[in-house]
This record gives structure tokens, sequence and C-alpha cells, in this order.
């Protein structure tokens, strides 16, 4: 056994013994904590998930004795690698989380610095307050990551950067005791931190003369203001120190009041050069933000997505956006009229503008700006957008110059780019499309780098305007600080000696660790075996490299509904991000295709439900459930299925049996201790509630229907549900569309099979599609639509089966395939029928649904035709995942997610609730029992047609 592997089993030992926090030391765990959002992959010894301050204490301690060093990580989402080392990963997202006291008088807030800024901002908005500096990964950056990185945004002209905003802070030192940093005396700071003043004593002068002149920079440790020789403030030292000096747990921030309106003006130009030109003019109507984009972008957006094509006309070469505040939305307007008419032609370069003032205008010009970092990440192929010089910084005025300068180095060197971001404060994000697994590309970047960054500091700006030094600018801090570097150093030495927190920034590095630590760097050329599910060409292999670690999905508000799993765990096991790391490592190494069978990617694949809420919202529409199924395949093969698991991929079958001996089957399903044995057997929860099994089959009983001759005519697709649970829901459904003119020819032959695909049971998924695909076929070739009421069953036929069968047949069925209440929303207002409820209903929104692209047409179709309130729950997953909340071991889990949900249907004076996924409305049965809940078919059918005496039973 070596050094490294005693030292590794040893630490994980007496780690064991003292914390209950989740720990990561297999590879498969330990290198799910070894990227972030930067282009580095650096394996850690370890990972921990400290619970509380004094575990924290237990791991520093450990560390210290075991001579490991310590690398404090918030959402992980830093681009230069500020959160990635060799020793133990420290994740302080999990639990440092909450928020204390909100002094609105002050105007301050105390904050655990594991809350996400989006979180905190929430808990703030009541009070019309909110933490100025506003960095665009606000949803899933932490307090601890925005002051490890001094962060800002696009109003950093106004609020500057965190550091700025920072009253005292909490931290963990190599004591493992919990100190207090804030502004006074040298003798009421911490004894390490006093070692700071001697090393600001003999640089004085260096310090007074070093930094760059302007608004923005990021690099280095920020050593002004920091000693006088009566006053020591630790913060703005400890800001920006990317957790080289110790580790935040709580935070005192002074916070900004919510501006009362703002006005956003789009200005269109012919080219990037000109709107930059135009920024200096720009800023002298006093904007709080201007954002610029190129040509890259505006293409990009406008190929894919028509909102952008009829936003942005061709041949628009560049955008700038400027936002102006006031007191109300006439002022701020107000305010950016002179800039409109004066920047755009004839009297100025700009060749439109427009003016948003209400939210939705807003929103509209704002997303091109948000979605610039996907819409650049996108790009398929082996170039992929990297960070590698993104946030260089010069003085507004200068800008123009710079990106001249910048265009002529990174076209010697070979390299295309994009570029986008904080026009106002001088920096503009630098995308370069780059093959990192060609390993010429390496050399090529560090001398580029050198050279761009040489002359940046020439105009008097910085290497890093926003992302911090990391392990991407600390090989450069020479070039920022030719004389100035050593105190750097020194001031590390004093605070840390023993060089504990996070090593390996802040202090110039002598190789670029680039040439070793490249996450796509194991990349093969051919991927190593063969897919189980379809994929064209080397699509796998570039779908497992697409995730690139923005963070976006650890999202834990309901404004996104990615993803259920990880909002409800914390556990960045949980995420699609880990989920899409797992997929990159086994894909494309290190980990080998079997690692895929290991514990820990177990873990992982099992936190996946399917939801597709991920793909759905992920920036770069990562295709992670398929990935996971992809994954569960793999595992299924090597791992036999509990009982459970195989009763659930044969549901079709196993319904059909106990159709015919319904009676038995309810009776078994209605004894406790029967159910109690079943759970021990099979998983399946005793205590979930199970739907009632039919008598006899759907198919006989809707032959019995009369039902009247037509020229229209549809096929119902029947699911699992109508097949064996609620055959009234298929007949109501006939007897609706009759009504409407239809004939309805029932397809009963078996359910769409995706239980068997969620289960890894993919031969049996395969055999359960391909029997029905000739039938299917005919059906649609004939030009019939294919009805389905079942959500999942629509995106099993239009999507899933595509995923594992290749047949040609399958895109006219896909073509034919419709969402039952998509299909008859246009049908009803010929009808005529009006309702005569008054009521108050609550809908539920199925993901598999939204899954399918279509804005639920429920709700909207019942509030037009009826007298019906109808409420959106917009409450997220319910947690019941197909069959997966029905297993003992999801029980918890499958509740604490649809807890909103349950909330909702509980307290908000509902007379019933509607949603179209029989599994939702089981869920929904569990956590509201008292309340009636239906198909919105049922509704309608019971409401708007009562008038034509349409309801019965079968
Ligand atoms: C799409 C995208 C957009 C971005 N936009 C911006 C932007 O507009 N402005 C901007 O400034 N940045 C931006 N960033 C970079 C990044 O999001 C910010 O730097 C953010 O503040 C990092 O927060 P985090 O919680 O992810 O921290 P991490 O990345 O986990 O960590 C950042 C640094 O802080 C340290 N750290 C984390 N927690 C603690 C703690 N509790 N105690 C001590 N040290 C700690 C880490 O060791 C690391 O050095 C963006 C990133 C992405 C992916
Ligand atoms: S899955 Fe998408 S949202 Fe999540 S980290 Fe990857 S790219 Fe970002
Ligand atoms: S499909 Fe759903 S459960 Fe799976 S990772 Fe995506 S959001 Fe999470």
């Amino acid at each position: 056994m070596s050094d490294i592997e005693a030292k590794h089993r040893s630490l994980h030992r007496a780690l064991k013994e003292r914390i209950k926090g989740r720990l990561h030391f297999d590879r498969p765990g330990r290198l799910l904590f070894a990227t972030d959002a930067s282009l580095f992959m650096v394996e850690p010894l370890g990972a921990v998930v400290p619970r509380d301050a004094v575990e924290l204490g237990h791991v520093v301690r450990l560390c210290r004795d075991f001579n490991v060093s310590v690398h404090p990580r918030g959402g992980a989402t830093g681009l230069a690698g500020e959160s990635l080392g060799p020793g133990l990963v420290v994740d302080l997202a999990a639990h440092f989380t909450g928020v204390g006291k909100i002094d609105a008088e002050e105007r301050t807030v105390v904050v655990g610095t594991g809350t996400t800024l989006g979180a905190l901002n929430r808990a703030l908005k009541p009070y019309n307050l909110m933490v100025g500096p506003d960095p665009s990964s606000a949803s899933r950056c932490t307090i601890g990551g925005m002051i490890g990185a001094n962060a800002t945004g696009a109003h950093s002209i106004v609020y500057g950067y965190t550091g700025g905003h920072l009253r005292r802070a909490s931290l963990v030192l190599a004591d493992g005791e919990i100190h207090e940093l804030k502004k006074g005396s040298l003798a009421e700071q911490p004894a390490a931190w006093r070692g700071a003043a001697p090393v600001c004593d003999e640089w004085r002068e260096e310090i007074a003369r070093a930094y760059p002149r302007q608004h923005r920079n990021r690099s280095g440790y920020n050593l002004r203001g920091v000693w006088d020789g009566a006053t020591f403030d630790p913060l703005p030292l400890l800001c920006g120190a990317e957790g080289t000096l110790g580790l935040v747990t709580e935070a005192m921030l002074s916070l900004v009041p919510i501006p009362k309106a703002t006005a956003l003006a789009m200005f269109l130009f012919d080219d990037v050069h000109a709107a930059a030109s135009a920024v200096p003019a720009l800023l002298g109507w006093k904007p709080s933000s201007v954002e610029l984009i190129d040509s890259h972008i505006v293409q990009q957006g406008r190929a894919h997505d028509d909102g952008f094509a009829a936003l942005l006309p061709a041949g628009t070469g560049s955008v700038l956006l400027a936002e102006w505040t006031g007191e109300n939305a006439e002022e701020a307007s107000a305010k950016a009229r002179p800039a409109m008419e004066e920047l755009t032609r004839p009297r100025g370069p700009a060749r439109e503008v427009r003016l948003g003032r209400t939210e939705a205008e807003k929103a509209t010009l704002w997303r091109i700006r948000k979605e610039a970092e996907a819409l650049v990440a996108n790009l398929a192929g082996r170039f992929k957008a990297i960070s590698f010089v993104e946030d260089t910084a010069v003085a507004p005025e200068k800008l123009g110059g710079w990106l001249r300068m910048k265009a002529d180095i990174l076209a010697r060197h070979g390299f295309r780019w994009a570029t986008f971001g904080h026009a106002a404060a001088g920096e503009l994000h630098t995308k370069l499309f780059v093959d990192l697994a060609d390993p010429g590309s390496y050399p090529r970047l560090t001398a580029m780098a050198r050279e761009l960054y040489e002359a940046v500091v020439s105009l008097g700006g910085t290497i890093s305007g926003e992302h911090a030094d990391g392990l991407l600018r600390s090989p450069y801090l020479d070039v920022q600080y030719p004389r100035l570097h050593p105190a750097f150093a020194a001031i590390k030495r004093a605070i840390d000696p023993d060089g504990l927190f996070n090593p390996g920034r802040k202090i110039p590095l002598t190789e670029h660790p680039a040439i070793h630590f490249n996450r796509l760097g194991g990349r093969s050329a051919a991927p190593h075996d063969a897919a189980r599910l379809r994929w064209s060409g080397d699509s796998l292999s570039e779908e497992a490299a697409a995730c690139h670690g923005c963070g976006a999905c650890r999202e834990p508000s309901a404004t996104l509904r990615m993803c259920p799993l990880f909002k409800a765990t914390g556990d960045e096991l949980a995420s699609p991000r880990a989920k899409g790391n797992l997929s990159r490592l086994v894909r494309l190494g290190p980990l080998s295709p079997d690692e895929v069978n290991t514990e820990t990617a177990r873990r992982v694949a099992d936190y996946c439900f399917n939801c597709k809420m991920c793909h759905l919202e992920c920036p770069s529409h990562v295709d992670i459930p398929k990935l996971m199924l992809e994954a569960k395949a793999r595992q299924a093969e090597k791992a036999s299925l509990s009982l459970g698991e195989r009763a659930v991929a044969r549901i079709g079958a196993l319904g059909r049996l106990a159709c015919h001996s319904h009676g038995a089957a309810n009776w078994l399903a209605d004894r406790r201790a029967m159910r109690k044995a079943g759970e021990w057997l099979t998983g399946l929860d005793a205590d979930a509630p199970l739907p009632r099994f039919e008598r006899g089959s759907f198919a006989a009983k809707a032959a019995r229907l009369h039902q009247p001759e037509t020229d229209k005519a549809l096929v119902l697709y029947c699911d699992y549900d109508v097949l064996h649970h609620n055959h009234a829901l298929g007949l109501t459904f006939i007897r609706l569309m009759n009504a409407l003119g239809y004939s309805v020819i029932p397809y009963t032959v078996d359910g769409c099979g995706m239980p068997a695909l969620d289960m890894g049971e993919l031969a049996l998924a395969r055999r359960i599609a391909a029997r029905q695909i000739p039938a299917l076929h005919a059906q649609a070739a004939a030009g019939l639509p294919i009805i389905c009421l079942e959500p999942t069953a629509a995106l099993t036929l239009r999507e899933e089966w595509k995923n594992f069968l290749d047949d040609s047949r399958l895109d006219a069925i896909a073509a034919a395939t419709v969402e039952a209440m998509r299909f008859i929303a246009p049908l009803l207002p010929e009808s005529g029928l009006k309702a005569h409820a008054e009521e108050k209903v609550v809908y539920h929104a199925p993901c598999h649904l939204l899954a399918l692209g279509d804005k639920p047409g429920a709700p909207a179709l019942l509030r037009r035709f009826s007298g019906l309130q109808i409420d959106d729950a917009d409450t997220g997953c319910c947690g019941i995942a197909g069959a997966w909340g029905l297993f003992a071991k999801n029980r918890e889990l499958s509740l604490a997610i649809g807890d909103g949900l349950f909330h909702k249907l509980t307290t908000g004076g509902f007379s019933r609730a509607i949603s179209e996924c029989s599994t939702c409305r089981l869920q929904m049965r569990r956590g509201a029992p008292a309340l009636r809940i239906q198909h919105p078919i049922e509704l309608i059918a019971e409401t708007l047609l009562a008038e034509a005496e349409m309801v019965g039973g079968a």
C-alpha cells in the first residue's frame, strides 16, 4: 500500500469516527467532487459534507493532523478552478444554510454561507431589500463562494463587489475553532491573522502602486485598506481569498433597497467594435448597467430560437443592453430616452433601439444576455467554448481599443472566439472554441494567455475582472504583479503557515495546471464500448461531455422545476451535474465502464427518476435522463433487480392478471398484513396508496358502447391506468369525443413500457414497444391521430421508443401521437357548451407533460369555457415519478418532494384537484385524501357536457 493510500484510509477512518455528515472516499465519489464549471479536473483524496460547525472543526483538525489540504466548496460554479484540489474537498453548500436576523432599519442580514444568493434575496424581498452584487450564477452560487471569489455582476458600477458589503464573518481556522473577523484594532483579530499587519507594513509603497487603477480587478490578494498602522480591516483581504485563509461559516452583509422601477434599452449595432466604442458615451447617461452581446451569440440565438430571430433582425452584429432605475417606470424610461435618441441613427452609431418598460418586455430583451453562456456552450462537435482568458478588464473608455488588440492576438494564435458581458465595467467575457482532446491546444493556449495578459496589463487593465485567479490565473500573477506577488506568498505564510487551506492559488505557480488537469483530457478517440440505448455516431460521448458544470441544475427554489431529488436532498450526488459528470467519467475516463456498477454510481443513478426536467431546463439541454437510462441499463445487466423492480417492469402483464381476478387482488391490497409481507418481499411501500384493479377488460367494455357513425376517427392509446385501474376515464373520453364528432378506436394491447425502461430492463422495454409498432404504424399511416390520456405514454411513443429501437416506422407513430388535452383544446369552442358549476379547482402539471414541450392546456381551457376558478399549483414535481415513490426505500424522499403540493392541496380551499398523470393523482390522494382528484377530461365531461347529459358510468 502506497503512503497516499495509507493516508487516505486512515483519514477516512478517523472522519467516520467523528462526523455523521456524508463522506465520499471511493473513486467515483471522489471524482464527482473533482470538477466545477472550469475546464479542470483535480481528483481529491476525498470529499466531506459536514453538518455543522462542530463537525467542520473536527474536519479541519484531522486534516491538519494528517497534513492534508482543505478545499472549501460552495456551489462549485467557479470558472477558474477555485475550489478544486488534491486534498479533502469540504462541501459547505449542503448544511451551512439559513437566513438569520434581517435588520430592515440597519439594512443588514446574518446568513449561513451555504445559502444561495437566490434564496437569500427571496427571503429579503418582503423587506424590499436585496444583496447588491448580482453574479449571473445567483440561483446557485453561495454566499461563501461569493465571499471566496469576491463576486459581482451586471450592476457592479452601482454596487461594486461582495467585499464592499461584508460587515463581519465567522470562520474556522487551522485550530478548528470559530473566530470572528471584522474591522477593529489588531488585538481584536484572531492571532493567525495579526501576522498580515507586518506584511502590509513591509509592502506599503508597492501596495499603493501595484493594483490596476480601474473599477474591476479580481486578481491577487487585496491588501489595500487592510492595515494603516492603527486599524486592521481583515474583510477586504478575506473577500477574494478563494478559501485560502480559512472557512467562512456565517456572514453579516449590508443590503440595498430593491430598485422601484427599471427601464431597459436594447441597442442594435452593425458589429461588436461599434458597440464597444459606444460604451463610454452611453455611460454618460448614467445607466445602472450596460451589457454587450456579440454577433456569434446573436447568430446562435437567431438560428435556434424563433423568439430571438424576431427580436434581432438579420444583419444585427452586436447588442448593447442598458438599464436605468427610477422611482417609477416613467422616470426610468425618461432617463433612457436621451441616450436612445443620441446613440441611434441618424445621430449615433446604433442601427436600431427598443425600450422595455413592463416586466414582460424587459424579460424578453434580457433573455438573449441571460442565455448567452448557454448559446455559446451549445456548439456541437469537438470544439468546446472554454473559459481560459475569459475575464480580462480595462477601464471602459479603453474597451474599444482593447477589443481590437485582443482580436488581433487571438487571430495570430489561431483561436475562434465569442464575447459578451459587462461592458459598463470594461469587462467582456471571452469564450475560446478549442478542441481539448488535441494535445497541441495547451501550448497554444498558454503562450497566447501570457501575450494577452501582458497586453491587458500594459493598458493598465487586469487579467481577471470577475472570475478570480483559481488554478487558471495563478500562473500569471507575476504578469499582473511583477513586484508585489512575493507579498501574497508572505500573507499566506503568515495566516496559514502550514498551507492547509486551498493551496495552489493566489500565489504564482511555476507550471500551468491545465497541462495536467483538463477535465476532458482522458477523452478517447473511440468510445470504450457499445452503447445500450441508441445514440447516433459518437453522440453518447458528445452528450457525456456536454455538461459544463455551470450548476444551474442546483437551483433550490421552485422557480425552476429541476431537479426534485437535488432540491429535496441538497446532495451533490443527486444533482443532474453529478449524473453528467458520472457519465463523462465512465465514457471518457478515467473511470472504466465497469465502474458504473459501483455503489456510488448506483446511488447517483438511483437519484434519477427520469422526470426529464433537467433536460428541459438545463441551459445547454444536456440529456441527463437519457444518460441515466443508459447507466441503468448497464447496471441491470450486472446486478439482479429486486422482486419489486421486476414486478414494476412487468406491470402490464401483472395488471392484466389482477383484473382477471380483481376481487382477490383488491382483497389482498386491502390487507395490511399482506401489504407488510409484500413490502418485505418486494420493497413496495405497504403504506403507499395502490390503485384498485378493475373487473374484466377495458376493450370489452368499450366494444359495448354504441359509437355514432362519423367520418372522423381517432385512436385512444390506453395506458396502464385506463387498462387496469380506471375504465371509466377511457369510456368518458370516448363519449366526449363522440359528442365532438369523432369515433374512437381503443388501442388496448399493452402499456408503453416506460416502467421496464425506468427499471433498466431494456430488452423487455424493446419487446413491449416492438410488438405494438405494426398496428400503431398502420393507424398512423391511415392518418389517424393516436391520442394519449397519459402524458408519459405520449412522451414514450413520441420520443422514448426512438431512444432504444431502430425502426423507421417510429417517426410516423411519433408524428401521429398527441396528448389528449392538446388534441381536445381546439375542438371545444365548436361545442358551444357552457359550464354551470362555480367552484375552485387546483391543477398540478405532470413533469412528463412539460417534457413534451407543450404548455399545459388544461387550466387555460377550463378557465376559458367554464365558470371554474383554476389555480395552477406551481409547486414542482409531486414526488411519485411513476413507481419510484411507491418503493419503501423512497417513501420519505417522495413525501418530502411532494410536500409543497400537499400543502397547496390541503390549504387552498379547493373543492377538487386535477392532473393528467395517473401516478401524480395517486400521490395527490396520498397527500390530500379528502380531496376529489380527477383527470381534466373527467372534469370537462362532468362540467362542460352536463347540459348534454353526457356523464354516466360504464
Ligand atoms: C454561468 C456562470 C455565470 C457566472 N457569472 C458570474 C458573474 O456574473 N459574476 C461573478 O462574479 N461570477 C460569476 N460566475 C462565477 C461564480 O459563479 C462566482 O464566483 C460565485 O460567487 C461562486 O460561488 P460558489 O458558491 O459556486 O463558489 P465555489 O465555486 O464553490 O467557490 C468559489 C471560491 O470560494 C471558496 N469558498 C466557497 N465557500 C467558501 C466558504 N464557506 N468559506 C471559504 N471559502 C469558500 C472556494 O474555495 C473557492 O475558492 C459565474 C459562473 C457561471 C458558471
Ligand atoms: S446538467 Fe446542465 S445545468 Fe447542470 S451543470 Fe450540467 S450544463 Fe449546467
Ligand atoms: S431527470 Fe429529473 S430526477 Fe433525473 S436528474 Fe433530471 S431532474 Fe433530476
